[in-house]
Formats: C-alpha cells, structure tokens, sequence
C-alpha cells in the first residue's frame, strides 16, 4: 500500500471551478488561490440563504488512541460513497493544524483511497486562514500590552491579563513566560504565554460566525483582561474590533477543494475539540448543507467531547438540526480499551475486544440522549483479522446497533457502500427529533454536572476553590446562560487518560473557568489538560522532507 502523500500526489486532480460547477457554483462565485483551492464569495453565500437544507450527518468516535481513529478518513469515504450511489454529498471538515501535523499524527486530509486533495496545501499553509487567525489573536495581545505601556488608561491589572498569545505549532517551551523585559520602553512586565492557534478565542469565532457581521460583534465582546475593579476588559475597549475583523475579511469564506474522486468538500476552520469547540465554521457547514443533498461533517476526537459540543454549543447556537451520526469504530482502539498495550494491537484478541466494546456502546447511548438515530462505521485496519471484524459486527447487531464495516482507507468509494447504504436506511426509516442535552438556564454548576453525569458517565463533579468564585462571579455579571465548553483529555471519558473502557465511580474535577464571550460560551477546565500541546519524543516533522524537484514525503 503506498503512503497518504503518495496517493495524494499520484490523484489527477480537476480544475476547482468543475467542483464547484457541481454544486451549481459560477466562476463568480469563487475566489481562486491557485488551480485547485478557492474561497466562496459572501455574495454568492447570501444567495444561497433562501435554499432548502439537505440532511446534516455527523461523523464522530470512540475515545480515540494517541494516532486517531479515522473520522477524518471514513466521514471523507462515505461522502465519496454517495456519491457513487448518485446521491449529492458535501463534506464540510477542519482545517489541519500544523501542531499535530509536526507533532504526532502527520497529516488530517484524510487518508488511503479516502482524501482531501492537494493534501500537500491543506495540510500546511492551505489558504491562510489559520496565519490570519494567528495575526488578529497577537494583534489583541499586542494592543493589550501597548495600551497598559501607554499609561494604562483602561486600569488593566496585570496580574489578571486572561489573553494569550499564539502560535500554530506545539511549543511547551512557551506555555509560561514573561514578557516586557528590559526596561521602561519595552513595556510592562508581566507573566504571560501561549495557545495553540487553534485553541484561540478567535478560531472559536471565526467557525460560529455566521456572516462579517456577526464575527465583528463576537470580537469585540472577547474580554481580554480585568481591571483592577474586577470588571471585564474587551477588544471593544481596547478599539481593537475593526482591525481583528479586517484581518479575518478572507478567513471567514470556507474554502474549497475536492476528494481523490472529484467531490466537493469545504474545509474551514479548526479548534480541536479537547481545548475548544472541535468543529469547522458554521459556514461551511451551513454552504454544505445548502448545496449538497447530503452534508457530511466531523466533530473532533471522541464523541464525549467533538460530538457533545457540535451538538450542544454549535448546532444550538446556529440553529441547526442534523438527521444522524455516524460513529467510528476500530478493532484496534477497542483492543486498547479492553487491556491490550499498544504494541501487542497487531496481534488478534478477541477476548479484549469484547471488553473493550463497552467504550463504544457508552457513545450509542449518548448520541440517543439528543434524540438521534447512529450507525456505527467499523474502520477496518489491515492488522484486524476476519474473526476481530466478524466479532465486531455480530455484537451491534446482537445489541440492536446499526453498524457497516467500512473499507474506505483501503478502497476509497467502493469501500464505503456498505457504510453509505446502511446510513440512506437510516436516514429513511428512523426520524431524528435533536435535542440538546442540557438547558442553558441550569446554573454553570448543574450544567457542567450534567455534562460529566449523562456523557461522561461521572459520579460527580469537583470545583476548585477558584472556580467556585468564578461561577458566582460571571453568573453575577450575566454570563451563567451560556452553554459549556469542557476541555478534558481525549483519552478516556473521564479526565483520567489512563481511565480507558467504560470508566464508572470516577469524580471529575474542574480547575479552571474561561469565559470566551464572543464565542458564546465558558470553557471548564478538567483534569491536566493543556491549550498548549508539547512535541513527542520523536515528532512527525522528523520524517519530513522535500527535495529539490518540490516532491514532499513524511506528511504521512
Ligand atoms: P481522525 O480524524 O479520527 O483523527 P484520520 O482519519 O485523520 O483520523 O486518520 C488517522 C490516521 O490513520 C491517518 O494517517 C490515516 O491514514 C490512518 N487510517 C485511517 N483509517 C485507516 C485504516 N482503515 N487503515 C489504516 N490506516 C488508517
Ligand atoms: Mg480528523
């Protein structure tokens, strides 16, 4: 079998503009970066508003392991699948970070026969948004810094500065830092650090926006710091709005390309959804949804954590409802969670795989609590035997679970029919009645309760000394209506990532409380988890590599 890049680099791809020809998209409607990537234009968006929605599905996972488990790659699979079967499907996924890019897990177009091309492109600098996001979040800390240097005329207290810097690599070494060293005209020190770009508040914006507009009002209303009153500072105080917005004016189109097979896809936006919200723009989604019969889209990691929040944060917010969800499986991570050490996966047990099942009928349950029906997508790895995959099957059907084995990693299209019949069966004979799972006029306290009880599977939840402060405090300045946005391992259910299975009796602890206002919700922080990802013993970007005629390998 050849590696992701090299398949990516045999496809022969098609001009853009016959994608979008597809969809019923002109030449006007896009802005070309090249010959195969292209932005839609807000124009041609707008037009579309007045246009019936197609079926909105959700692909999602079990607790994964440190590789991924092929959300990326089955969610791009079915899509061609339909389309095989004739059907109209749009994909609308994240962007990739270049932190895990370089990190662990190499490229996340996809992978195998089911891919997002030019892989090369989407996986590095792509179109720029991820570089705009990064300039308007520094452009914030840099306003911040320089109106406390300029005689600190909003009275910020350094010492409550809740605004980071970022960058889009994985970078421990700029978690905690100080800056304005050096004296009096080199600003004020004080203790500051970094997020992952895509942990930024401003991603978060940019993918629950729902026009120019929209965006605007969301920066400006992100607090930045406190003053010494204790009273929230924002990007509207620090006259930052107008300049943060017109650095995302090209940010905010989604952008798109084609599949190995000449499909459309939207790829747009990308907060991970262990540190933030975990799902592509608002926009993309809602285009899919307006120009395919069917919209395919990913939450991140888990469904504990991608699932819950696109479902209790960005299908609340934008009112969207989606007709089903598709949930991964492996052999392999299912192994994992029944006791087997990642070095010994290769090898058949049939007996760890049946305990390990216990992972994924938690998330069954779950996604019914919203009132939606799922079908289970079995990615079948080259190292799963028949007897695994069978075993596999037998027991969602013996438990009364939709389920398809997917082959699409190996296959492309022709690999996922199975998938995309059992998904159109679903689709036809079972109604979705989607709910979120929590009401906003819960206290914090009770919603993050319910979120770690019904989800996670927790027996109760612990809060700091600070977070409790917290609670009391933003509910008194009118914040306690916002749904939560918990950042929690992606490891285990629990914020225990040694927890693996079905964790039970375990009590989750939350340390920290963000509000991010412009988002629109209160990021709760559990267990160690950090907005900083550090590079691994041997990072990805060791195998990298390009020679002198442009040819790329290593991005897996
Ligand atoms: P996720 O979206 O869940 O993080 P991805 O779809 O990005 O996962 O897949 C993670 C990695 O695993 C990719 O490198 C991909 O090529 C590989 N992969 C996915 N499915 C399979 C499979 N069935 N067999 C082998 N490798 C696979
Ligand atoms: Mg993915």
């Amino acid at each position: 079998m050849l590696t992701d890049v090299e398949i990516a680099q045999s496809a022969v791809m098609e001009p853009i503009q016959e994608i979008a020809k597809k969809v019923g998209l002109n030449e006007d409607d896009l802005e070309l970066y090249g010959k195969y990537k292209a932005k839609i234009s807000l124009e041609a968006i707008n037009q579309l508003q007045s246009k019936d929605n197609g079926k909105l599905i959700l692909v999602t996972a079990i607790n994964p392991t440190p590789a991924g488990e092929g959300k990326t790659t089955t969610m791009i699979g079915l899509s061609q699948a339909l389309n095989k079967l004739g059907k109209k499907s749009v994909v609308a996924m994240r962007e990739p970070s270049l932190g895990p890019c370089f990190g662990i897990k190499g490229g996340a177009a996809g992978g195998g026969y089911a891919q997002v091309v030019p892989m090369e492109d989407i996986n590095l600098h792509f179109t720029g948004d991820i570089h705009a996001i990064t300039t308007a979040n520094n452009l914030i800390a840099a306003m911040l810094d320089n109106s406390i240097q300029q005689g600190n005329p909003l009275d910020i207290d350094t010492r409550q500065i809740v605004w980071k810097r970022c960058v889009d690599l994985n970078d421990r070494a700029l978690r905690h830092i100080v800056v304005g060293l050096g004296g009096k005209v080199n600003g004020v020190p004080r203790e500051d650090g970094f997020d992952i770009s895509v942990a930024s508040e401003v991603m978060a914006i940019l993918c629950l926006a729902t026009s120019l507009e929209d965006l605007k009002q969301r920066a400006g209303r992100m607090i930045v710091a406190y003053n010494h009153a204790g009273e929230p500072v924002t990007v509207d105080d620090i006259q930052a709005t107008g300049a943060v917005t017109l650095l995302l004016k090209d940010a905010i189109k989604p952008n798109l390309v084609q599949t190995l097979d000449h499909t459309p896809v939207f790829v747009h936006g990308g907060p991970f959804a262990n540190i933030a919200h975990g799902c592509n723009s608002v926009m993309a989604t809602t285009l899919a949804m307006k120009l395919g019969d069917y919209a395919i889209t990913e939450a991140g990691f888990g469904a504990d954590l991608g699932a819950e929040k696109f479902l209790d944060i960005k299908c609340r917010q934008a009112g969207l409802k989606p007709d089903a969800v598709v949930i991964v499986a492996t052999v392999r991570a299912l192994k994992m969670h029944g006791g087997v050490a990642k070095k010994d996966l290769g090898e058949e047990n049939l007996e760890a795989l049946r305990k390990g099942i216990e992972n994924l009928e938690k998330h069954i349950e779950n996604i019914h609590k919203y009132h939606l029906p799922s079908v289970v997508a079995i990615n079948a790895f080259p190292t799963d035997t028949e007897a695994e995959l069978q075993l596999l099957k037998d027991i969602c059907l013996q438990k009364g679970v939709d389920v398809a084995i997917s082959e699409v990693w190996a296959k492309g299209a022709d690999g996922g029919i199975e998938l995309a019949e059992k998904l159109l069966d679903v689709l036809d004979t079972q109604a979705a009645d989607f709910e979120p799972l929590y009401d906003l006029d819960l206290s914090i306290e009770e919603k993050i309760k319910v979120i770690a009880r019904e989800i996670y599977g927790a027996n109760d939840v612990t809060f700091t000394k600070k977070v409790i402060n917290k609670m009391k405090k933003y509910e008194a300045q009118g914040l306690g209506k916002l749904p939560i946005c918990i950042a929690k391992t992606q490891y285990s259910l629990s914020d225990d990532p040694t927890l693996l299975g079905r964790p039970s009796g375990f009590v989750v602890k939350i340390n920290d409380l963000i509000p991010n206002t412009g988002a629109g919700f209160l990021v709760a922080i559990s267990g160690d988890i950090m907005r900083m990802p550090g590079l691994p013993k041997q990072p990805a970007a060791v195998n990298m590599d390009i020679d002198e005629d442009g040819k790329i390998v290593g991005l897996f």
